[in-house]
């Protein structure tokens, strides 16, 4: 795990965005925030291994079966990133407005993001249920979609 990519992408003294570091909490939470940059997504963080593992999906996460949305895998955030909400600047990484649409706890059923295959269990306000990340051939490109209330 490394946060070496997300540092390098953002100028700390003019962005309100944490700079963080790698803290291993056990706490399995997640985030979806809202990120109206240039286009509006949502990014989708897993706190995993002192990180929050990170895709944006333009479309957002799903709150029902049977829709499958495109996540692209994008860098690593520090788990401090999980409570941000703000602006950033015009002219900074991502700019634009970033608010928390829905934060609370993830658990693993099965697989692993390295396999390229993970299941697991949401309990946030609006996204609850068992959800599954598959990885496609292209290796940022993943699908994420609801299998279970
Ligand atoms: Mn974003």
């Amino acid at each position: 795990m490394s946060l070496i990519a997300y540092q390098k992408k953002r100028e700390f003294s003019r962005t309100s965005e944490p700079s963080g570091e790698i803290k291993k909490t056990n706490l399995f939470r997640f985030v979806v925030q809202k990120h109206q940059a240039r286009n509006l997504h949502y990014d989708f963080r897993l706190e995993m291994e002192g990180v929050l593992k990170s895709w944006a999906v333009p479309k957002g996460v799903p709150e029902e079966r049977g829709i499958k949305r495109l996540a692209v895998q994008v860098e690593d955030h520090p788990v401090d990133y999980i409570n941000f909400s703000g602006v950033i600047s015009k002219g900074e990484y991502g700019a634009g407005t970033v608010e928390v649409w829905d934060k609370g706890k993830w658990k693993i059923i099965e697989g692993s993001l390295g396999s390229g295959s993970l299941k697991f269990n949401l309990a946030g306000k609006k996204l609850k249920g068992e959800y599954v990340l598959v990885r496609f051939k292209e290796k940022k490109n993943w699908l994420i979609y609801k299998t279970k209330i």
